[in-house]
């Protein structure tokens, strides 16, 4: 098969590499899945760059937001059928018996294996292997496109929003980072929730977008400025709830941006800094911090199901051949994507027999 290979860590042009690799194989409990789409995420650029170590293993097929078919299934698989459109979790394994796992917290299962962080098993290629437990079927009149970037892109902040910060009808929420593939579903789905949704972004080319999904307010900041008084002038004092897609480069003015007893959820880290805080401004005005990280096989489901009825609607930027991969990787360096770039080995012309 087809796959983009990283063996050393670096810039997009040197470290993603389009090599030729025996097809996978699947083990008892897994399928073996036709990749035609991979959303590309934010977390595969850190995980390229090296500046990501937990957990990373080189060499590494990068990639975990696919959808696509199943061509192959192992011994003990009965819930699926060759043939069958499925989309997987941001896993390609997790124990099914610990307390997280029989608890639907299985994100944090001890033994759960992110997909495209070590070995060679990631989206960024023709196929991949995954268990059968971790995987969900895609509803009929769901693209392949739109499934992929379901777990991730739109389920992170189902999770986020629905689980995490439990936002209420008739609230206040602040998006940050609102026009990228985490925060324009985000801004989605948090209308949905029936909250008064503020949108913030750096990016002016994003706004349009922003708009179309649903925020009743766009806060547009230049990057490093405090924009922590036009939420509060919007929201008459501050927000209840904040979805954080940004992390430490914007700490302070989204700090500032929560109401008192406000719920903070971070979701991500676009730089790799530090930041100092002094918990008295949290503990005083009852601020809660919380973290929201990857999404359940139910969450999946949901979130699939949620886009099969139009509820929400998924932003892909563009779709990209294999080969492209790198130029993804740096328009989203440039923060030059609305949404999410999606990559599908289907548009890489040469097709591989084994
Ligand atoms: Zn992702
Ligand atoms: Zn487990």
């Amino acid at each position: 098969m087809k796959a983009v290979v990283v063996r050393r860590t670096g810039p997009a042009s040197e470290a993603l590499v389009l090599e030729t690799l025996p097809d996978p194989t699947p083990a008892p409990d897994e399928v073996v899945i036709a990749v035609a789409a991979c959303g590309v995420c934010f977390h595969d650029v850190v995980t390229r760059a090296g500046t990501l170590k937990a957990g990373v293993e080189l060499p590494f097929i990068p990639g975990h937001e696919v959808a696509g078919e199943i061509v192959a299934l192992g011994s003990g698989v009965r819930e699926f059928r060759v043939g069958e459109r499925v989309a997987t979790t941001q896993r390609s394994h997790v124990c099914g018996g610990c307390r997280y796992c029989r608890t639907a917290r299985e994100p944090l299962c001890t033994e759960a294996v992110f997909l495209g962080d070590k070995g060679l098993n990631g989206g960024y290629a023709e196929y991949l292997r995954a268990d059968a437990g971790v995987i969900a079927r895609v509803p009929d009149g769901v693209s392949f496109e739109h499934a992929a970037i379901a777990a991730c892109a739109i389920g992170t902040g189902f999770h986020a929003i629905g689980e995490i910060a439990r936002l209420r009808l008739g609230e206040t929420a602040l998006i940050t980072g609102a026009g990228g593939g985490l925060g324009v579903h985000a801004v989605q789905l948090a209308v949905l929730a029936g909250a008064f949704v503020i949108a913030q972004t750096t990016s002016p080319g994003k706004v349009d977008a922003i708009r179309r999904a649903g925020a009743h307010e766009v806060v547009l900041a230049r990057r490093g400025e405090d924009f922590s008084s036009q939420v509060r002038a919007k929201s008459s004092g501050g927000v209840d709830v904040v979805i954080d897609n940004v992390g430490s480069s914007q700490f302070q003015p989204t700090r500032k941006s929560l109401a008192p007893g406000g719920r903070w959820v971070m979701v991500g880290q676009l730089s790799g800094e530090f930041t100092p805080f002094n918990p008295a401004q949290l503990f005083l005005r009852s601020i809660s911090l919380l973290s929201a990280t990857s999404t359940t096989r139910r969450e999946l489901e949901e979130t699939l199901r949620l886009i099969a009825r139009g509820a929400v609607r998924p932003v892909v930027d563009r779709v990209a051949p294999l080969r492209a991969v790198a130029e993804a990787h740096a328009a989203l360096e440039r923060g030059g994507v609305t949404g999410r770039i999606v990559i599908s080995p289907r548009l890489d012309d040469t097709a591989t027999p084994n």
